[in-house]
């Protein structure tokens, strides 16, 4: 199972790691009954156990075993405590075991007030009228050893009731007196998680374009049960664009399931979704179809954790990010300058180096794990071309579904299809920490047997990384773009163009890894809310806006705001937070000699808020409005886009919205 930070992107919460190979290990044959009123759960179950060495059953210790056979004798050996669960040992035994176990208990109440971190943090079986989750890892049924497990699980729940678990529907009966449905997962799966709630469920069997049969289901609460058609088609939409690119959709089924909690959770055949996340109209756009994907990456090829999860950076670039180059060229590189902003920001000894990034935690490791392993895809597929980088999917696929794969493995599939060797490529990208950080040491122009010529020298700091450079070259004919190979701490090429060339930029479009220089770094709003330091500046005449002004700023701005008077003269360094009235904040920047109000947001809206840099090079960010309602509507919004360079607002609502060009002028040629 795996958990997904819902606002931003899915982390792989997998507690168990894959067996290097797995020949299916355990088979369960679960039949639950479940009484969501009073949270009574009462199971019985049959395990094959086909290894023949010696391993353990582990269940919640506030579940209690009625009795345990193990090849029919009953188990003598007493549990021990384990944390949370009440461990019994199995002696080893050649051709396995055939265990049956029952047992009984009351599970937790639903907590509704949990957040998705609440949620992650406590593997706890929770169960109420409005909604049931059994998570694997709190050990509500019997959990043999850490084998992968195939299984069939037989559910049964009252009137009003319908449950789920991963896997294929393959019976089920709704009566006046309960619910029945039984599932089988014929792979190997990391464990059983088992969802229940008061669903309406819609079901739409369809053919995908490749021809696979797949039935689409929601389970959703009744309040949320119109939303239902829209997430089919979107479900639907996004199996055939992944089964065109990678291969036939890999099981038989896929469901989205509302969840009373706030959570995400991402496992094979469905995703577990809060109504509330579920309502934002974006989730449909973006997440889901992240979510989607994992059933080839993550949970139909399994990431090798032990040498690095390649699967959240395979998955995003292939989801969020192609989405945005869906979306145009503009909405991809803010994206790309964006993941290589947060890259610039983690400070050093904080980075990684990509195979260490096993995934779950946040924060440093999500920087690295998401948005530099996306990174390394669209390089790898800048370096192949798109068909071979698409034949190494396909390959990668083919050969690695349903087995734990490496990085290592994808590595030889990219090899196979394009015929390079991608031994530097990998090793760079994966084993190194940090990022190069490569500059223009010298450039000029000139002339051969009238030949238009640009010669550069780029430098990077040693040892050296093997790096692909786009340069492009501005000519008195317009721009022409040329890509270099940089191998070495400095190294001169010389580039022939077609006119009088006047500029040369590296990399602008963000396209390979490197540490990104502030000066690159197109001003956004977070800049000055995270300021350590902010002043204040009220650019409106009387006191009426005050209060208005000092509760906006209070929820901007990280640090305590401290405020200048109108007039007086205002501190060099800190960051600068400007609120004001249209006239007024024109004539304020006017009058300290700050930049002036851009065209982009110049004359439209109620209210228009941007970023910008001091003369100084602290960061700048300007909230005008035109009169004191229109900059009220503002309040709530703007501290949610802190990734934008600028918004602007008719009323509430946002009528447009950006990040500033690079600033990243390019190297004058003389
Ligand atoms: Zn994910």
């Amino acid at each position: 199972m795996r958990a997904l930070a819902v606002s931003i992107v899915c982390a792989l919460a997998a507690v168990v790691t894959p067996a290097p190979a797995f020949a299916q290990p355990v088979h369960y044959d679960i039949a639950v009954h479940l009484e969501p009123a009073t949270r009574v759960l009462e199971a019985t179950a049959r395990i094959t156990v086909k290894a023949p060495e010696a391993t353990t059953i582990a269940l919640a210790r506030t579940l209690a075993a009625d009795y345990i056979l193990v090849d029919g004798e009953p188990l003598t050996a007493r549990g021990v405590t384990r944390g949370g669960e009440r461990v019994w040992p199995v002696a080893a035994r050649r051709g396995g075991h055939a265990i049956e176990i029952r047992w009984r208990g009351i599970v937790a109440p639903i907590d509704l007030s949990l957040d998705h971190r609440g949620t992650l943090g406590r593997p706890v079986a929770a169960s109420g009228p409005d909604g049931t989750f059994l998570p694997s890892g709190s050990y509500w049924y019997p959990v043999i050893g850490n084998s992968l497990g195939s299984y069939r699980v037989a559910i049964d729940l009252p009137a009003g009731q319908r449950g789920i678990v991963a896997g294929r529907l393959v019976e089920e009966t709704v009566a006046e007196d309960g619910a029945h449905a039984v599932f089988e997962f014929a792979h190997p799966a990391e464990g059983i998680d088992l969802m229940a709630g008061p669903y309406r469920v819609e079901t739409r069997a369809v053919r995908t374009t490749r021809g696979s049969d797949v039935a689409l289901r929601t389970y959703f609460a009744p309040e949320i049960a119109e939303l239902s058609k829209s997430y089919l088609d979107a479900v639907q939409g996004y199996i055939d664009l992944y089964e065109a690119r990678i291969g036939p959709y890999p099981f038989t089924e896929f469901s989205v399931v509302s969840s009373p909690t706030p959570t995400g959770f991402g496992m094979p055949t469905l995703t577990y979704l809060g109504e509330s996340v579920l309502r934002l109209p974006f989730i449909r756009a973006t997440s889901l179809g992240h979510e989607v994907l994992h059933n080839w990456w993550g949970n139909g090829v399994y990431p090798d954790l032990a040498s690095g999860n390649w699967a959240e950076g395979l998955t995003t670039f292939m989801a969020d990010y192609a989405y945005k180059e869906q979306a145009g060229d503009d909405a991809a590189r803010e994206m790309r300058l964006g993941w290589l902003r947060d890259l610039a920001a983690v400070p050093p000894g904080h980075d990684q180096p990509l195979r260490a990034f096993t995934a779950r935690t946040h924060g440093m490791s999500q920087i690295v794990g998401y948005n530099k392993s996306a990174m390394v895809f669209l390089m790898l597929r800048d370096t192949l071309g798109t068909e071979a980088f698409d034949r190494g999917l396909r390959r990668f696929w083919l050969e690695q579904k349903f087995r734990v794969a490496s990085w290592r493995d994808l590595q030889r599939a990219f090899e196979a299809e394009s015929g390079r060797d991608l031994a530097m490529f990998f090793t760079q990208w994966l084993e190194r920490e940090g990022l190069p950080s490569v500059r223009i040491a010298e450039a000029s122009r000139a002339t051969s047997g009238g030949t238009h010529l640009v010669r550069i020298t780029l430098a990077q700091d040693t040892p050296a990384y093997g790096l692909r450079v786009p340069l492009r070259v501005q000519t008195e004919q317009g721009d022409e773009m040329h890509t270099v190979q940089l191998a070495s701490g400095r190294q001169s090429f010389e580039i022939e163009v077609r006119a009088r060339p006047t500029e040369i930029t590296l990399d602008p479009e963000f396209r390979i890894l490197r540490r990104l220089d502030q000066a690159e770094l197109p001003p956004i709003l977070r800049q000055t809310m995270v300021a350590p330091a902010v002043v204040v500046a009220l650019a409106v005449p009387g006191a009426e806006w005050t209060p208005q002004a000092k509760r906006l700023a209070g929820r901007l701005i990280d640090a305590a705001p401290v405020f200048v008077d109108e007039g007086a003269s205002l501190p060099r360094d800190p960051a600068l937070l400007v609120i004001g009235r249209h006239a007024e904040v024109d004539a304020f920047l006017a009058r300290n000699g700050l930049p002036a109000r851009p065209p982009a947001v110049a004359g439209t809206g109620s209210a228009q808020v941007w970023a910008a840099t001091r003369p100084g090079g602290a960061p700048l960010l300007i909230v005008s409005a035109g009169d004191l309602g229109s900059l009220g509507a503002v309040e709530r919004l703007v501290p949610h886009y802190g990734r934008q360079s600028y918004l602007v607002f008719a009323g509430r609502r946002i009528i447009a919205r950006g990040v500033w060009p690079s600033p990243a002028g390019g190297r004058a040629l003389r």
